[in-house]
């Protein structure tokens, strides 16, 4: 069945996240050859249309206003209930970022809708739009469909796809107004920490490090693979809980969920908590002294050795195949 569907295109620091078009990806394959509308909301964010055009978007919609200049889920709620309300679409798609946990269950009450979230593959199989998911932490995937018209989904970036850029694709961008009103926080000021390089959540090689990398200048050698190989630095809570690194690096239960084509994993045991947050990447290796460790069990490859050896010599190797 054809239809309708709005996709939001998420910005950070005045460029479309990469989730963006993934969830462009997703909204085609929901609009079963319906329209797939970009959705964009902020000050100035007109000029990021054509972006998601070229991505897969027939057509952009913005919401520019000051009021949501930056993110808050009051008035990211006001504005796109009113473009959903305006483009009387039957089918919404949010990536599953920081901002679409936050505001995808809000939307869901407000339109007393189902949600799926953190989906990492769509298909349409027996008349239906079918999503899978991950559940209890990674060990099991369940599918899911809506038995109710409308569609609302959140997608886990790096596993949907984005479909090939045409940079000769062109649609309508149009703008609607929105009285955004009674916003119960107002940001500020925003300060970043400082994080060096790629985005961990979207990146497609991490180089994770755990407490076997045994200082904050431990991390050093991983910083330098990572940086090789275009890749972010993620880490273990055991790391972050030894005060090697920042919390924003951990990765698993209680951190973040990563699915890049390539994790590495150094000096890490492997504890389910950490699994959680890895075990669906593409391609597993794993750096460790202990041939018993349990990382090895999900490894595609593993290395037993010494990290502080192994790490500077795949560094030193990659290069090589760099020149
Ligand atoms: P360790 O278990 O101490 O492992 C260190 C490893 O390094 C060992 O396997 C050792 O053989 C190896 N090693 C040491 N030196 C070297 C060397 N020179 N070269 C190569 N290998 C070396 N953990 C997470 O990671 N993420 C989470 O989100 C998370 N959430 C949690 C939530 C709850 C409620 C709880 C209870 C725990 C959570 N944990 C989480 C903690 C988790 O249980 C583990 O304690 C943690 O993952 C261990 O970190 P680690 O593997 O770095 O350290």
């Amino acid at each position: 069945m054809a239809r309708k569907v709005l996709v939001l295109g998420e910005v950070r620091d005045g460029s479309l996240r990469n989730v963006s078009f993934e969830a462009v990806a997703a909204g085609k394959a929901v609009s079963e050859g319906g329209e797939v509308v970009g959705v964009l909301i902020g000050e100035s964010v007109n000029t990021l249309a054509q972006e998601l055009i070229q991505f897969g978007a027939d057509r952009v919609v913005t919401v520019e206003n000051e009021k949501v200049a930056s993110y808050t889920s009051d008035g990211f709620s006001q504005s796109l209930l009113a473009v959903l309300e305006a483009e009387k679409a039957e089918g919404l798609i949010l990536g599953h970022t920081a901002l679409g946990k936050d505001l995808a269950p809000k939307l869901a009450a407000k339109l007393q809708a189902g949600l799926v979230s953190d989906a990492t593959a769509i298909e349409v199989a027996g008349g239906n739009v079918v999503f899978t998911r991950p559940i209890y932490s990674g060990k099991a995937f369940e599918k899911k469909i809506f038995t109710d018209s409308f569609i609302f989904a959140t997608v886990r970036p790096n596993n949907i796809g984005v479909l090939e850029k045409d940079e000769s694709r062109t649609g309508n961008v149009s703008s609607i107004s929105v009285d955004v009103k009674d916003l119960r926080t107002v940001i500020k000021e925003v300060v970043r920490k400082a994080t060096e390089g790629v985005d961990l959540s979207e990146a497609k090689v991490v180089v994770a490090g755990g407490r076997g990398v045994k200082s904050e200048d431990g991390f050093e050698p991983l910083k330098e693979l990572a940086s090789v190989l275009g890749g972010a630095v993620g880490a273990s809570r055991g790391a972050c809980d030894a005060e090697y690194c920042d919390y924003s690096l951990q990765i698993g239960q209680t951190g973040k969920v990563v699915t890049p084509d390539l994790y590495i994993a150094c000096g890490i045991s492997g504890a389910i908590q950490h699994l959680a947050g890895m075990s669906n990447s593409k391609v597993i290796v794993a750096i460790n002294k202990d041939p018993e460790a349990n990382i090895f069990k999900v490894a595609d490859y593993g290395i037993v050795g010494d990290l502080f050896e192994v790490v500077p010599m795949l560094t030193e190797e990659f290069k090589k195949l760099k020149v």
